[in-house]
């Protein structure tokens, strides 16, 4: 007998997962190695920055009083008695009618207050004319004018990308608190299954889910534990789903998780004593993909059909790390794009296309069906298209997922 699962809309299987997930800790990384990681506490600015009053310019510091009534017919002109770059400090005091020549980044000497571009002057070199009045403060990058001390800068729970890596070493953090990553373990089943370096023999297929799996992770800065492929066999599967949740926090399994004669998980799901948390989506494709926790661990049970897997990953997975390691944005980011071909085909349930973006328009990226592989591979981007619509004329405006996008959105909006 055919077993009869009721389908569960794709908001409510998300919303399953994410409150299910369990955050992991923290531990320190030094900020070479943090790039790409969540950031476990927020940044407060630990002092101003710029840290002193500065040049923005290469030019000349002077006090802006001395430059009052300037004109075109009434240059007024400065003695050049210092001269700084970046990194030095003018031990001179200005006093009326001097200036110090300064580089860009340097700190304005006492007694300054604006500084003249070389391009506003005619430089003779010991001394230089301007002809235009400079109000105080004009030129001049100011201290704290980026960032104040006490100041809070970053969230705790962003992203580290690279410019959260020049913030945090602008304050000198040579380490950074940042969330720890789940250890996740992948595990094709399938007794058709050949390794990627086997020969076509009839009735095989090579396991591609496996490596793009991997791959779904290493985009997201995760290192993961293969546990290769098993055939369709109930104890050898569950020995192996047994060993590998007890290894790691999340096992991805791909394939056997339908209701075929030899589709295993579901019996594993029942023999380990895990909780499932859904085992029908309301989607297209992929309708079947499981999600259970047993002792703590997540079981995500992708189906075995490419595209299926590959957009179980992206809506359930991906959150679900994210939220592991307490990150703040767990969504793949949203825009909408209009249509630039029909998609005839009607969508009883949620339809994901595997599909290509260009900034204005999208376009399904080719063969689309579950089992595509060469869609995955062209696409940028997931249309999607509501439940219980008919098909869609070019020109619509259509929502689209963002695949592959470094930081992703804070909410789930589908
Ligand atoms: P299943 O979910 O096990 O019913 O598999 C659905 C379809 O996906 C079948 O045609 C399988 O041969 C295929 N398939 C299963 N696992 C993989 C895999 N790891 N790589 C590529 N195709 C797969
Ligand atoms: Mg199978």
């Amino acid at each position: 007998m055919v077993e009869h699962r009721k389908p569960i809309p794709v908001a409510e299987a998300v919303e399953r997962v994410v409150n299910k997930a369990q955050a992991l800790g923290t531990e320190r990384a030094a900020l070479g190695d943090s790039y790409g990681r969540i950031l476990a506490e927020p940044v407060k600015a630990t002092h101003d920055v710029p840290p002193f009053n500065r040049s923005p310019y290469d030019g000349f510091a002077i006090r802006s009083k001395d430059s009052d009534g300037a004109t075109g017919e009434n240059r007024k002109r400065f003695e050049v008695i210092d001269h700084i770059g970046a990194g030095a400090v003018s031990e001179k005091t200005v006093k009326e009618g001097q200036a110090v020549r300064i580089m860009t980044g340097a700190p304005l000497p006492a007694g300054t207050d604006a500084v003249v571009m070389f391009e506003q002057t005619v430089d003779s070199g010991a001394s230089f004319t301007i002809r235009k009045p400079f109000e105080p403060l004009e030129n001049v990058s100011l201290q704290g004018e980026d960032m104040k001390k006490g100041e809070p800068v970053i969230d705790g729970g962003s992203l580290i990308h690279p410019g959260t890596i020049a913030v945090l070493a602008t304050f000198g953090c040579a380490e950074v608190d940042v969330a720890k990553r789940p250890v996740v373990g992948i595990l094709a089943t399938g007794t058709e299954l050949l390794d990627v370096s086997e020969p076509l023999v009839p009735g095989k297929i090579r396991n591609s889910n496996g490596p793009m799996i991997a791959a779904q992770l290493a985009r997201m800065g995760l290192a993961c534990k293969t546990y290769g492929m098993s055939v369709d066999d109930l104890d050898e599967s569950f020995n192996v789903v047994k060993q590998a949740a007890e290894e790691t926090d999340i096992l991805i399994t791909t394939g056997g998780v339908s209701v075929g004669d030899f589709d295993f998980l579901p019996a594993i799901y029942e023999r380990l004593g895990a909780e499932v948390l859904f085992n029908k989506v309301a989607m297209r494709p992929g309708s079947v993909t499981t999600v259970a926790v047993a002792g703590g661990k997540y079981l995500f049970g992708l189906s075995g059909n490419p595209s299926a897997c590959f957009t179980g990953f992206e809506l359930f997975v991906r959150p679900a790390i994210l939220k592991m390691m307490g990150a703040d944005k767990l969504y793949l980011p949203r825009t909408q794009a209009v249509l630039a071909e029909d998609f005839e085909k009607a969508n009883p349930f949620t339809r994901f296309i595997r599909a290509s973006y260009d900034g204005a328009s999208v376009r399904p990226a080719g063969f689309n069906l579950s089992n595509a592989v060469s869609s995955i591979a062209r696409g940028n981007a997931l249309i999607v298209l509501p439940g219980g619509t008919r098909g869609y004329l070019a020109g619509t405006t259509v929502d689209v997922l963002l695949l592959g996008v470094e930081e992703g959105a804070s909410e789930w909006v589908l």
